[in-house]
């Protein structure tokens, strides 16, 4: 029994160091798992840790260069912007000097239309009067051949004039009256047909022949809105056989707003058929003696050629006396 119970301790000796053995096999197979599977945990980790930075450091140098191009879409914006902005202002700047310039150009425009006013009118009944020398040289019955000759000396002698144009003259020469019109001068208005039997058949007539001349100079000029208002009746106001027809003429072109002028002085060239120089410079003198204003009447026209060869003379000797020249732009403004 005693040698059963040893064999018993033995046997179970044997199977306990066998079991350990086991055991320690098996814990040592478990622990080899486990050390594996740590290890593959921290090189998973490792791994991820790296795909994670690697990860991050990618989106970041993406959003970096994102953040890169939309400054360079934003920079690119901003030019455009500026350069849209420059030339918007550039545009505005160039339209405000267009319009500055029509502005200055329709002044001048007006400035060259009549305008009849208040003062105009107590300008024109002082006409004959001043405290100073002024002389207003008008030509009558213009234009005509001699037209060219008169302007040239008045641009040279820097002298402004009045040209009293006959409508049917305006109709053969249109562009003469444009050219005085465009040199400084002013159109003044002597009716349409210098017969005396057609514009003195009434008061009316009168007018219409006023019309019909300032419709030519309206033509001619290429200002619709053009009136003179200023008349100077064939032959003068004053006297002669159609005096009552003149007289109720003056009053209707009053309340059309047309005034009329005569003259204080002259070159005397329509007193003979071929006056000369000496004849229109010693009618100057004696004519405009001891008068401070001057309207002297002369005439443009081809038989009156003698007239365009004195007015150096005559502007010359009116500047010796000390006369300023001035034009109805002066009177009626
Ligand atoms: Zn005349």
């Amino acid at each position: 029994m005693i040698h059963d119970d040893n064999n018993y301790y033995q046997i179970n000796d044997i199977y306990r160091t066998e079991n350990n053995r086991r055991n320690k096999k098996h814990n040592s197979h478990i622990n080899k798992e486990k050390i594996t599977i740590v290890i593959l945990i921290i090189i998973i980790f490792i791994a991820l840790c790296y795909i994670a930075v690697h990860s991050f450091a990618v989106i970041q140098e993406s959003m970096k260069q994102q953040q890169y191009e939309q400054e360079i879409i934003k920079a690119k914006e901003e030019r455009e912007r500026q350069q849209k902005e420059k030339e918007e202002e550039q545009k505005r700047k160039e339209e405000e000097k267009r319009q500055e310039a029509l502005k200055k150009a329709e002044e001048e425009r007006q400035k060259r239309i009549p305008k009849l006013t208040e003062v105009g009118r107590q300008n024109m009944e002082n006409i004959y009067k001043s405290e100073t020398k002024r002389a207003f040289l008008t030509f009558d019955d213009g234009p005509s051949t001699v037209t060219e000759t008169i302007l040239n000396t008045l641009k040279q002698e820097n002298v402004p004039a009045t040209f009293f144009v006959l409508g049917s003259r305006v109709e053969a020469m249109p562009d003469m009256v444009k050219k005085i019109y465009e040199e400084g001068h002013y159109i003044a208005n002597h009716g349409y047909s210098h017969q005396y039997s057609s514009i003195y058949q009434t008061p009316q007539s009168v007018l219409n022949e006023y019309n019909q001349c300032n419709d030519a100079v309206k033509n001619a000029i290429g200002v619709p809105e053009y009136n003179s208002h200023l008349f100077r009746f064939p032959g003068g106001f004053p006297g002669g056989p159609y005096v009552d027809v003149k007289t109720q003429a003056k009053e209707l072109l009053s309340q059309n707003d047309i005034l009329y002028v005569d003259w204080n002085s002259l070159s005397g060239d329509a007193e003979t058929s071929s006056p000369t120089i000496e004849y229109e410079m010693n009618r100057i003198k004696a004519t405009t003696a001891n008068r401070n204003s001057l309207v002297i009447l002369l005439h443009d026209a081809q038989a009156k050629k003698a007239t365009a060869d004195a007015l150096p003379q005559i502007i010359g000797y009116l500047k010796e006396q000390g006369y300023e020249f001035k034009n109805f732009y002066d009177i009626i403004k």
